[in-house]
């Protein structure tokens, strides 16, 4: 009897010692990780609106925590190389200052991304004035966008986690004509992708272009430039601009040029010969038409050190480079750490600045009936 029970023993530590030696089917998960959505409370709008907290952590420990303030992205953790994870997206570990010191850190942007030059535009003969809220122009939706709106939210599944954001944006906010529904799905899957997928329906004629702001930096947030990043972006013309970043309407080509990035090149090799005040990117690609199924591969960035690459998938014809041009030093984050000038880079799918005032450009006009509907993925691995 003895013996019997120590022969059970010994076979089931042998078992579990055989259990142990064989790799498991996710590497880097940590046993027992299962994906979930949790929700917490994320302090107080000015109005006294509570804003709500989501993370979305996945089977191998990505996690992204989205607040339903601005549905902006305030953690991105993904693992480096060695499988350490960080925290690659710039931001506050608060609510507050995003009500007024943010650049749009992590939010989504709308009704219309990018300028709008003169912050007017025409359609079906009628005029629309915005508010100028970028010198002349009206930049990422007017004076209270998308960014600094509350979104509904709604856990859709706990796994992949996802959540659903939506927002009637009414007729007339900030000028833009229609009565916009609007929801944003946030997805973390099991392959380390951040899937955003934007929906939208209107009872008028209207401009839409939507888009994520999220300022990167693949090394962790607040750990130094991004110029030694390394990029390439699927894409022979960008749209040139004025000196208000307004595109001249030329589709033109990048080779040639320091905009030319269609093979891995360091963020930093032709920054100078970019130029702007201050000087960097901060320019509209226009992607090469999709060989394969939509979204397809936009492009990519890869940070040495660390071994993170992210790629981006999109089914929008453009795709902004910010090299985060306008971080001046002024703004502490997440830690104490200080963000200073191309200490992060935005890779912002869309459609192309100033669209309804340029008639060569593909349309952003969304009319009743029509359902808009766009994705774009931002996957995470090493190399
Ligand atoms: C624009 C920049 C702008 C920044 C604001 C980017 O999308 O391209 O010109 O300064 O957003 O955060």
């Amino acid at each position: 009897m003895f013996l019997a029970r120590l022969r059970a023993a010994a076979t089931l530590a042998s078992v579990a010692a055989i259990t142990l030696l064989i790799p498991m089917p996710h590497l880097h998960a940590q046993p027992g990780h299962a994906a979930s959505v949790t929700v917490k409370p994320f302090g107080k709008t000015a109005e006294g609106e509570k804003v709500q907290l989501y993370t979305l952590t996945n089977r191998s420990g990505m996690e992204v925590s989205i607040a339903t303030y601005g549905g902006t992205v305030i953690h991105l953790l993904v693992p480096d190389r060695a499988g350490k994870l960080a925290d690659v997206a710039l931001g506050f570990s608060t609510i507050e200052p995003y009500f007024k010191k943010s650049p749009y850190f992590g939010a989504i942007i709308g009704r219309f991304a990018n300028r709008i030059a003169k912050g007017r535009f025409t359609l079906d003969g009628k005029s629309y004035q915005l508010a100028k809220n970028n010198g002349q122009n009206t930049l990422h939706g007017g004076l209270k966008g998308f960014d600094k709106q509350m979104w509904k939210a709604e856990v859709v599944s706990q796994g992949p986690p996802t959540i659903r954001l939506s927002r009637l944006s009414p007729d007339g906010e900030e000028n833009f004509p229609g009565n916009l529904r609007v929801a944003v799905t946030y997805t973390v899957t099991n392959r380390d992708e951040l899937r955003i997928q934007y929906a939208a329906e209107t009872d008028k004629a209207t401009v839409f272009n939507p888009t994520s702001h999220i300022y990167f930096n693949l090394a962790g947030a607040g750990n130094g430039d991004v110029l030694a990043h390394e990029i390439e972006i699927h894409a022979s013309r960008y749209t040139p601009v004025d000196k208000n970043l307004i595109p001249t309407g030329e589709l033109k080509a990048v080779a040639g040029t320091p905009f030319d990035v269609r093979k891995w090149t360091p963020m930093g090799a032709k920054l100078q010969a970019v130029g702007g005040v201050p000087v960097g990117y901060d320019h509209n690609y226009v992607l090469d038409r999709c060989p394969v199924v939509r979204p397809c591969l936009a492009g990519a960035v890869w940070e040495p050190k660390s071994g993170r690459l992210m790629k981006v998938y999109t089914d929008q014809p453009g795709l902004q480079f910010y090299t985060g041009n306008f971080l001046d030093g002024t703004i502490k984050g997440k830690g104490g750490k200080v963000y200073r000038e191309h200490d992060a880079f935005c890779l912002e799918t869309q459609h192309f600045p100033d669209a309804p005032n340029q008639p060569k450009f593909p349309s952003t006009v969304l009319r009743p009936g029509e359902k808009y509907r766009s994705t774009t993925v931002y996957k995470f691995s090493t190399k």
